[in-house]
């Protein structure tokens, strides 16, 4: 089974929005073990719409619209389907009702215009909408299924959640179940990784291996579909046995851990508390672990000291050690993270700081990143060299920083 995403609306095309709805759906599918294999966006024209279904239904079983399903003159997405495929729009009661009490309890006046949201495909499965008013549909028509989403994404991500992909799932895999498990890697690189498996990568149907490289870590998504959930675990848990005899020391978590999530867990596990000095990332650190929940378990706090006078002034780092060696240097990463350590009073301090680029700074070429971890067992220093674009170093010099804390 494989799927094209249509996405409808001239704002797409203008540049004003981001096609996020396409990389919502696509990831679900791919759960589902449903192939992507294209994503078309067109503008609110029913002739270019009509031209892209057209397109779509030469390469795709399954088409998913998203947008258009509103009351204004632009939003065509209905109306040039079922005129496509030679159906019609009936008023589906329930939608309507629904609608109506939507403006009942805001007390503003119903419009003809609102009406026509409660107009559906004929003969289609309806989903309800409760966070807006549009429903969606899914219908067969000539070996294709369709699929038609409004294009809000507060509407559509719970619409497709809830309403359309366990529809969607019956529909195409009858009783089958499809059970996915990811493996998150870091410090090994997509290309060394997927060498060190190919042959396993090569011969696995079922379960399938999809490997995705992104922000400096690398996931294998393995998803086995069978006629029960223990069996499609008992598959998963025989490819990743072998997975991990390949890479295993390159594995940090699994499913929705994060780096971060893992040093709250470590750390909650080992009692102990952590702050952080951050020049270069400035605060970014800290914010990675406070995004998990229970961190305030072990994140202490910690300081950003940007310039040199705010690592003298707030951390204690000597005006002649910066003079000396720079703010770039294992020098003063060792300083602030064995500072931020004592003044916080915490098990584990931590430091980055460097040259985030463009521009080389403190004597060091951009890229140049120091990380200090202070513990009561001492201080240690490590470098990196970052080729990435200003942002992309801070963050990844903020994976690395999680990654050692972890180690
Ligand atoms: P409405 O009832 O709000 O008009 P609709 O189903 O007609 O919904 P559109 O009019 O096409 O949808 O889009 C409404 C808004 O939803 C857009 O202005 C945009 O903010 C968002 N949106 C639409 N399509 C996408 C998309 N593919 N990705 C992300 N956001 C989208
Ligand atoms: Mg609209």
């Amino acid at each position: 089974m494989n799927a094209e995403i249509i996405a409808v609306g001239s704002e797409l095309l203008l540049g004003q929005i981001t096609n996020t709805n396409a990389r919502f759906l696509s990831g679900h599918l791919a759960e589902l073990g449903i192939n992507v294999y294209y994503h078309t966006v067109v503008g609110d024209n029913p002739q270019r719409l009509e031209h892209a279904l057209t397109i779509a239904e030469e390469r795709a079983d399954l088409i998913i619209l998203t947008g258009g399903l509103g009351p204004t003159k632009d939003d065509l997405t209905k109306e040039t389907i079922v005129r496509h495929i030679g159906s019609e729009l009936v008023m589906d009661e329930e939608a309507l009702a629904s609608i109506e009490a939507f403006f009942a309890r805001y007390g503003r006046p119903m419009t003809e215009n609102n009406k026509k949201q409660a107009l559906v495909v004929k003969d289609s499965t309806v989903l309800p909408n409760h966070h807006g008013m549009a429903p969606g549909m899914l219908f067969e028509k000539d070996r294709h299924v369709y699929m038609l989403l409004p294009g809000p994404p507060k509407e559509i991500e719970p619409m497709f959640q809830f309403e359309g992909k366990p529809k969607l799932a019956r529909m195409l895999h009858k009783e089958q179940v499809i059970v996915s498990h990811v493996l998150r890697f870091y410090g090994i690189g997509e290309a060394e990784l997927e060498d060190r498996i190919q042959d396993i990568l090569e011969t696995q149907s079922n379960p399938t291996i999809a490997p995705l490289a992104s922000d400096g870590e690398v996931t294998l998504r393995i998803s086995a579909k069978t006629d029960a959930e223990h069996e499609a675990w008992e598959l998963i848990g025989l490819a990743k046995k072998q997975l991990l005899e390949r890479a295993g020391n390159y594995l940090y978590g699994y499913d929705d851990d994060s780096l971060a999530s893992k040093v709250v867990e470590l750390l909650t596990a080992q009692s102990k508390t952590i702050a952080a000095a951050e020049s270069l990332t400035a605060g970014l650190f800290m914010s990675e672990i406070a995004a998990i929940p229970g961190a305030s378990a072990v994140l202490a706090g910690g300081a950003v000291t940007y310039t040199e006078q705010a690592k003298i002034q707030q951390l204690g780092v000597s005006a002649e050690l910066l003079a000396q060696y720079g703010p770039a240097s294992p020098e003063c990463a060792e300083a602030m993270a064995s500072n931020v350590r004592d003044r916080m009073g915490t098990d584990v301090g931590v430091s980055l700081t460097g040259a985030a680029g463009p521009e080389a700074h403190g004597g060091q070429p951009a890229g140049t990143v120091w990380i200090g971890f202070a513990t009561e067992e001492g201080t240690e220093t490590h470098e990196l060299h970052l080729l990435g674009m200003r942002n992309t170093n801070r963050l990844r010099a903020v994976k690395l920083a999680l990654h050692h804390t972890i180690r």
